[in-house]
């Protein structure tokens, strides 16, 4: 246990938690019709970190209906496309100036280490620079015909309407960005849900949003239990689209709703992505690389390298030295300086992370390092320790369930054949990882793996500029980049007569 002074919460953000946090509707902080309230803890300590409003059906219902007026009558999708650009600059800079805050508030709700969440304002001003520049690059095309007469034929990019957007605890500032930004750009409004155990950096942000003078109702934010709100919100005949990042069986329940009114719909879910290091990889570069796949955030990231497949030849040796690797993390509150790798976001969460490794154990795996923090006397807050798993076999339940944790099955392969043929042999396909210094080999294999995302010789690289999404059950559709403005806008096809 460190005896570490922790870094003192930010005085904006104290001054945040202090009060009990509402709900944006229609450019008000409204508490629920319900007037119920639920609390948000700090996964490092177990302790409470303030009050939320506990948003019910009727709650969606009028921040739907602020989005729908913002967007039939309000200014925001016929604005000019440079005002619209103004106002996310205006958003960005107000990142950039409360950067420390926010950094706080992701590591207070969230528990990852300030080391890292400083990180996040400043991608978060640039994800919405980014998207700033598309709302006056948003062209349509002319298009020679072959139809018989003089007619002219072309095509205009249009908002989708209402977007509705439920986001996971795993990254909750980061996911609100994403969920905003391509969306905002092209003149869309939203309804954003964030996570019940992580809703402050969005309410913050939203705060952020009025600040900058974004109109009433083109932003809400209801907080509240995705059991009711989720329903209400994918279910509304007001809402055009749905964007959802979380586990892949809610996922399933959001298209089956979507299907009732044919929403557009966009899914970022789950993940179990196979990471593959050949003998030929220098060795340090792929021992330092396979580590931070698997146990940044403690795991809990959607394309985290969570199934280590490691070339036979070297097997023994690299599971051995990533065992000691991860020994070197430091695991403690995420202000704690030192600290690397904070806690998992709840007890409940610890447990079911737990209950895995005790699986693997059942399947015959071995536990190289790891296993409840607790023994290490972290005993407040929900630790776990990096897990190494060895003797792994690709069919077993820790190398084909999403674990979400910082748990990494390691599997050992004899050939290029066999590595792809294993790799793609998961429900999932949303990262991936080969280190090799054989340039062949490395573009072959990331041809045949069957996944949205592959990093060579780094891993869990993103930008704003660049396509994210999932092949087969880990989504549909692509965040960030064109392909987020493909998701976000509607194609008018226009045909004039000119006879
Ligand atoms: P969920 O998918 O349950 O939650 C994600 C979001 O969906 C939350 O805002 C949640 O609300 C909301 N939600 C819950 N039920 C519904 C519903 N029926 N309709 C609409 N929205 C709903 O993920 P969990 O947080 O429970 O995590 C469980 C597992 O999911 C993890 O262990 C992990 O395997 C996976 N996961 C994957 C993520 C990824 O990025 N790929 C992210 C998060 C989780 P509320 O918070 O109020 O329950």
């Amino acid at each position: 246990m460190s005896t570490n002074t922790l870094i003192p919460l930010n005085r904006n953000a104290a001054e945040f938690i202090s009060k009990p946090k509402k709900m944006l509707i229609n450019g008000k902080w409204v508490e629920a019709l319900s007037g119920e309230t639920s609390q948000t803890y700090n996964p490092a300590t177990g302790e409470v970190i303030t009050s939320v409003a506990k948003g019910g059906k009727e709650d969606i219902d009028r921040a739907v209906n602020a989005a729908r007026k913002a967007f039939e009558e309000g200014p925001w999708p016929k604005l000019k496309p440079n005002e619209r650009a103004k106002l996310l600059l205006k958003l960005a800079d107000l990142l950039d100036e409360n950067a420390e805050e926010i950094a706080h508030l992701e590591t207070l709700e969230n528990g990852r280490s300030v080391k890292f969440s400083s990180a996040m304002a400043p991608n978060a001003a640039g994800h919405f620079r980014y998207y700033a520049g598309w709302a006056t690059r948003l062209t349509g095309e002319t298009i020679p015909t072959s139809r018989p007469g003089d007619v002219f034929n072309y095509t205009r990019r249009e908002p989708i309407g209402v977007c509705g957007a439920i986001n996971p605890w795993n990254g909750p500032f980061m996911a609100a960005v994403m969920k905003l930004a391509a969306p905002l750009s092209t003149g869309n409004t939203v309804v954003l849900k964030p996570a019940s155990e992580t809703p402050l950096g969005t309410l913050r942000l939203g705060e952020l949003i009025q600040e900058a003078g974004f109109p009433d109702g083109v932003v809400n934010i209801v907080t509240g239990p995705g059991s009711t709100l989720g329903n209400a919100l994918t279910l509304h005949p007001e809402v055009d689209k749905i964007a959802f990042t979380g586990s892949t069986d809610v996922g399933k329940q959001i298209m089956k709703n979507c299907a009732e009114t044919i929403k557009k719909v966009t899914l970022e879910l789950g993940g179990k992505s196979a990471h593959i290091i050949f003998a030929d990889a220098d060795y340090e570069v792929a021992l330092k690389n396979a580590a931070n796949a698997i146990f940044m955030n403690s795991g809990q990231v959607c394309f985290a390298g969570s199934r280590l497949f490691v070339e036979g030849k070297i097997y023994d040796k690299f599971v051995a030295d990533l065992a000691d690797y991860a020994k070197t993390y430091k695991l403690g509150n995420g202000f704690d300086p030192d600290t690397i790798l904070g806690p998992v976001i709840s007890a409940k969460q610890k447990q079911s992370v737990l209950n895995y490794i005790d699986i693997g154990q059942s399947e015959g795996a071995e536990v190289i390092t790891g296993g409840d923090a607790a023994e290490d006397g972290l005993i407040q807050g929900y630790y776990v320790k990096p897990t190494v798993l060895g003797n792994v076999r690709n069919d077993m339940k820790i190398a084909q369930d999403e674990i979400f944790g910082p748990v990494v099955a390691a599997i050992p392969f004899h050939s290029v054949e066999e590595v792809i043929e294993m790799a793609n042999k998961s429900i999932y396909g949303l990262g991936g990882g080969i280190c090799t210094t054989d340039v062949r080999k490395a573009h072959k294999v990331a041809h045949a793996m069957r996944t949205g995302n592959v990093w060579v010789n780094t891993y869990s690289l993103v930008d704003p500029a660049s396509p994210f999404g999932g092949y087969k059950q880990s989504g549909i559709g692509r965040e960030n980049g064109s392909a987020a403005i493909d998701a976000y806008t509607e194609i008018k096809n226009v045909w004039i007569n000119l006879d």
